[in-house]
């Protein structure tokens, strides 16, 4: 998933509102952190399927194909990330709900790849079988189930964390339109034409996405006693 990962981030700012929305980001896409890491280091990737014809309107996800990717996706190595990035929370804050939603949110990453992704998600680095229920494979289907997710996950947002002023409007809703169009590139558009450079530009991207993240955390503060 896209944007599902990032309802994840701010459903989670509602629940725990002390954990920052830039420490949700990062914990909600952290498996494909890793994978971005893994791929530049030449560990993980993605390949143009083989024995498919490829043609030149092909989507991405028709013409692509994951070649490796259980170290960052796989359902145990989700756990081991997200007991990681949890402990190393509460020991920066002490914050045992925060850190047990932080857990939670990293091994929701699964669980959404786990819908979206055709079979390619495997238990455990090392098993063979890969699972996916593909829902990316439906262009309408994704729009009702993932971005109706999304939706859903803004109007909880915004309606906890509040905007002080117009600034702080626009710093949250630029981005949020820029991550949609990015989302529908993703599922609709086509595969890039030098998948050597995905794992650096994705990193940049999704950076970028974070440390967005935390600025809207200072500009947008929680109210409380929100039903
Ligand atoms: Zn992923």
């Amino acid at each position: 998933m896209f944007v599902g990962h990032f309802a994840i981030s701010l459903i989670g700012k509602r629940l725990e509102p002390k954990i920052s929305l830039g420490t949700l980001v990062l914990a909600s896409m952290l498996p494909d952190f890793v994978a971005f890491v893994l791929m530049i280091a030449g560990i993980e990737g993605v390949r143009f399927k083989t024995g498919a014809a490829i043609t030149s309107g092909m989507r991405a996800i028709d013409a692509l194909e994951v070649s490796q990717s259980s170290y960052s996706h796989s359902l145990l190595m989700g756990a081991i990330w997200g007991g990681l990035f949890a402990a190393f929370y509460f020991a920066l804050r002490g914050n045992k709900r925060g850190a047990w939603l932080l857990f939670a949110a990293v091994l929701s990453h699964w669980i959404l790849d786990f819908a979206s992704h055709p079979p390619d998600m495997a238990l455990a680095p090392g098993l063979s079988a890969r699972f996916g229920l593909g829902l990316w494979n439906s262009i309408p289907a994704t729009l009702i189930f993932e971005g109706l997710f999304w939706v859903f996950a803004i109007i909880v947002y915004v309606r906890v964390a509040r905007a002080r002023n117009w600034a702080s409007h626009l710093v949250f809703w630029i981005p949020v339109v820029i991550l949609t169009l990015a989302w529908y590139g993703n599922i609709a558009g086509p595969p890039p034409s030098n998948l050597s450079i995905i794992g650096y530009t994705s990193l940049t991207f999704f950076s970028l996405a974070v440390a967005w993240a935390y600025w809207c955390n200072r500009l947008r503060p929680v109210v409380q006693n929100v039903r």
